[in-house]
């Protein structure tokens, strides 16, 4: 079975970004044993797009998309795609009230009438979920034999919905079965991550490895394929053990649905540990996340939010002398707010998080997204410093999972 791609969008023709689906594509299609002649990139451009279209159908049997799916003038690709195979849009209910829902998750911005665009659907299509956007995909029929994929532009979000739906869809269409497993490493970037493994990555046939960044964790997904199950299993064990070798202890599990907070809850209660927080940035988000965990009492007992110089003297008994020479966001007042928050709660462990999440606050010398985090276990205290990118709402939610990946050491 013959697929093309075709990546949609002016940006990656005029060479502004480079075209990681196509390449993500055309690896994890490799696997599921599809022939890949063609892949096309043109910009977002009716008429080209049309011919474009037109050329893939009458040489491929399966066509993706990607890009053009969201609510801006010039994502075309569902008008297109309609309008090429003679159909109608139609909207469907559901998805109208999936963007509502999604919008009012977000906070309170309403919807423009260009996102309703996003609840428009070609006829006779099957809708594909995005559970990383608000842009569904979709499985068009064309005939009896041939297939048109559209697919969202961002990485993350094309990346999920193939991996969820796209995939298998395939893999049925061609008589094969996929399994995989998921490697999880907290405490290393992406790009360092996509370093260690470069070598396998370029090496990779079937089975495959692909990386994927989750707020502040990276997830290595290994992918394979075949005619038997068992088979496909099989070849994905000596992967997994040689990237449990490549990253040791940065690996926190290869449990599917394990996540970084039940991990470490999990492990505190083998320890017979109890943890408690002191917070500042983080406005108690590391002790929600714990408590998130269901089991959560036996290990978590108390939690403070000392937002003001004030709580952290008065609660953590932080000295006056260490707020006023090295400030709140310091390593001196992290290591003191972390000693101070296992004594008030009469915990062997402690956490502490102080930093700034701006936008506004930072200065040369300690700028926006500087956060501390102080862990303190059995009266051994240790600090670590990290320097943050992103928007107030990134730099709490990473400063959350730099904190929970201390108490795993
Ligand atoms: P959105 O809802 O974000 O507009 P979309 O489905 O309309 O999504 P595009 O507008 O085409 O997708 O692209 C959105 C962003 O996704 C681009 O700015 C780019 O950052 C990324 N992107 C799109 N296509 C690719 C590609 N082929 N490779 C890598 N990144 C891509
Ligand atoms: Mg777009």
């Amino acid at each position: 079975m013959v697929i093309e791609f075709i990546s949609v969008g002016t940006e990656i023709l005029l060479g502004n970004i480079t075209n990681t689906n196509a390449r993500y594509l055309a690896e994890e299609c490799a696997v599921l044993g599809l022939t890949n002649y063609y892949q096309v990139t043109v910009g977002d451009n009716e008429s080209r797009l049309s011919a474009a279209i037109r050329t893939a159908l009458d040489r491929s049997d399966i066509v993706i998309l990607s890009g053009g799916l969201g609510p801006t003038e010039d994502d075309i690709t569902r008008e297109t795609v309609a309008k090429v195979l003679g159909r109608e849009m139609k909207e469907v209910p559901e998805i109208h009230q999936q963007i509502q829902d999604y919008f009012e998750r977000m906070g309170s911005r309403q919807p423009s009438s260009n996102n309703w665009r996003q609840a428009m659907v070609i006829d006779g299509a099957q809708i594909v979920e995005n559970h990383n956007g608000t842009a569904p995909g979709m499985i068009v029929p064309v005939d009896d034999t041939k297939h048109i994929i559209l697919m969202p532009g961002p990485p993350e979000e094309l990346k999920m919905m193939f991996e969820e739906s796209i995939a298998p869809f395939l893999a049925g269409l061609n008589h094969q079965v996929i399994c995989s497993k998921t490697v999880k490493i907290c405490g290393m970037g992406e790009s360092r991550v996509a370093d260690v493994v470069s070598d396998l990555i370029a090496a990779q046939t079937n089975p495959t490895i692909a990386t994927y960044a989750k707020g502040g964790e990276v997830h290595l997904r290994i992918t394979a394929s075949g005619s038997d199950a068992k088979a496909a299993r099989k070849s994905i064990k000596p992967i997994v053990k040689e990237l449990k070798s490549r990253f040791g202890d940065k690996v926190y599990t290869t449990r599917e649905s394990e996540t970084l907070e039940q991990h470490v809850v999990g492990l505190l209660k083998r320890k017979k540990m109890t943890v408690a927080t002191a917070e500042s940035c983080t406005g108690g988000m590391v002790a929600s996340t714990l408590i998130n965990v269901p089991g959560a009492s036996d290990v978590f007992n108390e939690g403070y939010i000392t937002y003001s110089n004030e709580a952290k003297r008065k609660i953590l008994g932080v000295k006056k002398k260490t707020l006023k020479n090295e400030g709140a966001v310091s390593e001196a007042c992290a290591e003191e707010m972390a000693k101070g928050a296992a004594k008030a709660a009469d915990a062997r462990a402690a956490i502490s998080v102080t930093g700034i999440a701006g936008p506004d606050g930072g200065t040369e010398e300690k700028p926006v997204g500087l956060v501390y985090i102080g862990c303190c276990i059995d009266d051994k205290v240790w600090v670590e410093s990290y320097h943050m990118n992103g928007d107030r709402q990134k730099i709490r939610e990473i400063s959350v999972k730099k904190a929970l990946d201390m108490l795993r050491r």
